[in-house]
């Protein structure tokens, strides 16, 4: 069974994708730190994010893997080093990229083939797997987003103006939003849950309790 989890930066997919995964007893698989690790890829080899035809050239190569709760860049475990505000940046340039696309997009189905796992991204619902049995799309107020992103990193003593994290926000999700290739959009079938003034409990929740609900009913 598949789920899918999708919405703009900061909305807190990532909580609630790993809780919820936990709590069903599925596997998660977080999409965006495989476009991070694209962009660190090509940062680190000094290959220019807008030189479309050169972004796909060097992916020749390159592997991602994304074994439980890391991120493998040729063998190199890279998850710390993908969470930067460059590589936030660079992952959201890349994204815009078809071969870039298809190459992530043919790398997530084949690790969720056969698999009970929970999916978050942009484009999970919409394009990754239009057949998935449960598709949730999160929102909430940009201020109140860019306010929880600062308070996190507050809380790992970085100290980052709410208005400095909402213009690069607002910066991702327009480039997200508007690419020509699998924007950030919601599935036709995909339930929105405004997390504005929700607590991360209640999301959690509310998408376990319909994910339980579809699964009884016989979800593929
Ligand atoms: O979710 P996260 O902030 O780690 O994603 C980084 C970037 O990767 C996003 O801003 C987006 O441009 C891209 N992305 C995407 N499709 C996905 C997941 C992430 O285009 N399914």
């Amino acid at each position: 069974m598949i789920v899918t989890i999708d919405g703009p930066s900061g909305v807190g997919k990532s909580t609630v994708t790993k809780e919820l995964a936990a709590r069903l007893g599925f596997e998660y698989l977080d999409t965006g730190a495989m476009y991070r690790a694209v962009a660190l890829a090509m940062i680190r080899r000094g290959v220019a994010l807008d030189d479309h035809a050169a972004v796909e050239a060097a992916l020749a190569g390159l592997h991602v893997e994304m074994p439980p709760g890391r991120v493998l860049l040729s063998g190199e475990d890279v998850s710390g080093a993908i969470r930067t505000p460059e590589v936030s940046q660079g992952a959201s340039k890349v994204a815009v990229i078809a071969g870039v696309r298809r190459f992530l997009a043919a790398e997530q189905r084949g690790t969720a083939a056969g698999r009970d796992i929970v999916c978050e991204g942009r484009d999970q619902g919409s394009f990754v797997f239009p057949d998935a049995a449960c598709k949730f799309f999160l929102i909430a107020d940009p201020r109140v987003r860019a306010e929880r992103r600062a308070a996190e990193l507050a809380a790992k003593g970085q100290s980052v103006s709410v208005e400095e994290v909402l213009a690069h926000q607002d910066e991702r999700d327009a480039r997200d939003a508007d690419r020509d290739i699998a924007p950030m959009r919601p599935a036709p079938d995909a339930v929105i849950v405004d997390t504005t003034h929700l607590t991360t409990e209640q999301v959690i929740e509310r998408i376990e309790r319909a994910v339980r609900g579809r699964r009884d009913r016989g979800g593929e």
